[in-house]
């Protein structure tokens, strides 16, 4: 026994989390015990906030307190442009631009046959559905260039041109591979600008 018993779940707990190994873990569990009890349960609690209040936006499937989020109930949002994205981390990037002044739809994933993810899985049919009234004019697909992203991005052009949209992807000034979180913003202003049709 390494730990004491409270200590070792803790530290256990924290591993679990994306991008922290056994190292951060630890130190990050021996930060916390030293904290004053008043902070950890500051932190506690805004976990089970968080978990319990953010839902899904059940128009563009965005994180969001409220339903529909603020982007979707905006008025001086433009309605007629929809932004693809894979992930809510992908808006936050975009958002930071302060550029781009459209909608947003949230795939939830990318299509990736080898982890059984069909397009089905992903919110394909929530985003055709706004597309009936023809008020979007135009799809922009903001995906990440990967195979996976890629994939998506063939997919999503072949089924979304016949429905008289304009569809067009950004420029990614990225290397193949890239990741829009990690873009910087004047990248991510260009490679709006620079978005063309997909072929
Ligand atoms: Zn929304």
């Amino acid at each position: 026994m390494l730990y004491t018993k409270p200590l070792a779940r803790l530290i256990e707990e924290l591993e679990k989390l994306p991008g922290v190994g056994p190292k951060s873990s630890q130190r990050l569990a021996f930060h916390l015990v030293k904290q004053p009890l008043q902070s950890v349960q500051n932190l506690a609690q805004a976990l089970i906030q968080a978990k319990e209040q953010i839902k899904f936006c059940s128009v563009c499937s965005n994180l969001s307190a409220d339903d529909p989020c603020d982007i979707c109930r905006a008025t001086n949002r433009d309605q007629t442009t929809i932004c693809v994205i894979a992930e809510p981390k992908d808006l936050v990037a975009l958002e930071r631009t302060k550029e781009y002044k459209g909608t947003y739809h949230v795939l939830g994933g990318l299509i990736s046959p080898l982890d059984g993810i069909g397009p089905e899985q992903l919110k394909i049919k929530e985003l055709l559905g706004r597309l009936q009234d023809g008020t979007v004019t135009e799809v922009i697909l903001a995906i990440n260039p990967t195979v996976e992203g890629e994939a998506t991005t063939l997919y999503l052009g072949r089924l979304l041109r016949p429905m008289g949209v304009k569809v067009t992807r950004i420029a990614f000034g990225l290397p193949i591979g890239g990741d829009l979180e990690y873009a910087d913003e004047l990248t991510l202003v260009k490679a709006l600008e620079g978005r063309r049709e997909v072929a």
